[in-house]
């Protein structure tokens, strides 16, 4: 089978020599262990960070061995008691079309009423990651501002949908007009700012006309800064990404000020380190999806091979909706 390792390590921007493509033939069971085959790969943006050797919250990805990443698949063979053939399971067998797991990281789910993909996106890490931000740290009341950025993204689309059944007042930020169009009228934000545009400060206080009191930020720079200029006293943020960072630019920031005048609560979190919430995120999360009250958009790359350029382009915002790899 195929997998994909982390060849060099990226200079600035992801370029495709980055990784390499590798035939790898089925190892043997040993007792304990269950062989998957991957449906679906996840590519999401904490990858980019972990194929830096720098001081991070996890360790490098090391070099030469499969890229890291979630997966979605089927078992194959099992010598497992937890788990038998044909079981669907969710895991981090990385880029890969097969895998071995201990059953540690592994989770059985069942797609009768979501499908096995949305366990990568809505119903996955990136659900919970808006979850979390969204009850544990922004924790908005109805009738609130609630902003979010990289709205239309596999996040970002969860926050806003959460706090609109929240009854809260939802602000989109995303790039390009049909982007913004989809957060409106297919997510159900009450605005979406297009900051490509050109004039991000003046549209988002358009559309905050009450400031903001809870802000999810996934981008940083100037797009968490136009935000800060609009945070109300006691506002609370949701640190959850600074994409706009992750190839080394320097990200400064004006309106630092605002975190004292406004006497502001600003919490990062990785998601992963929380893993006691996750059955009652999930629980709802998996709820609203299997009853049509969440719903979520996909970007699917067509095979292995396509991974690195589909990775590439995540990095840039080519995805629309949660970036996926199509493995069978
Ligand atoms: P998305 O599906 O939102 O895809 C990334 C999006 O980010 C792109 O589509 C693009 O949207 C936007 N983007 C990319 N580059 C830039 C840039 N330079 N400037 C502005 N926007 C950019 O990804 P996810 O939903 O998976 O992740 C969203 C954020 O959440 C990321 O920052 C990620 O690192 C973070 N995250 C954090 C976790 C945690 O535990 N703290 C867990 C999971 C995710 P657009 O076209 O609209 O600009």
């Amino acid at each position: 089978y195929q997998r994909i390792v982390l060849a060099s390590r990226p200079q600035g921007e992801v370029v495709p020599e980055n990784f390499r493509l590798e035939t790898v033939s089925v190892p043997d069971l040993r007792e304990g262990e269950v062989l998957i085959r991957n449906h679906f790969l996840s590519l999401d943006p904490y990858m980019r960070m972990r194929m830096e050797d720098a001081k991070s919250y996890a360790a490098p990805q090391a070099i030469g061995e499969t890229m890291i990443g979630g997966t979605v698949g089927e078992v194959l063979a099992s010598k497992n008691p937890q788990f038998a053939v044909g079981d669907q399971v969710v895991g981090m067998l990385g880029w890969s079309e097969m895998g071995v797991s201990d059953g540690v990281m592994l989770r059985k789910v069942s797609t009768s009423h979501i499908p096995l993909s949305a366990y990568l996106g809505a119903v996955g890490m990136p659900g919970m990651t808006a979850w979390y931000g969204l009850t544990q740290i922004m924790q908005p009341k109805p009738g609130e501002t609630v902003v979010v950025s990289a709205a239309s993204g596999a996040v970002g689309s969860v926050v806003g949908q959460l706090a609109k059944l929240r009854g809260c007042r939802t602000v989109g930020i995303a790039g390009g007009a049909e982007k913004c169009a989809y957060v409106v009228n297919e997510l159900g934000f009450d605005a979406c700012i297009d900051y490509k545009a050109g004039h991000l400060e003046a549209d988002l206080a358009a559309a905050t006309p009450d400031g903001i009191d809870a802000l999810f930020e996934n981008v940083g720079g100037e797009i968490l800064d136009a935000s800060l200029a609009r945070m109300n006293p006691f506002g609370r943020i949701s640190l959850c990404g600074m994409i706009a960072g992750y190839n080394g630019e320097a990200l400064p920031i004006k309106n630092s000020r605002v975190l004292l005048t406004m006497r502001l609560t600003v919490r990062g979190f990785i998601v992963s380190e929380h893993l006691e919430l996750w059955p009652e995120g999930l629980k709802e999360l998996g709820m609203l999806v299997a009853t049509g009250k969440l719903s979520f958009r996909e970007s699917v790359a067509p095979d292995l091979a396509s991974a690195p350029a589909a990775f590439i382009g995540l990095l840039k915002g080519k995805n629309f909706g949660k970036q996926l790899v199509k493995l069978i």
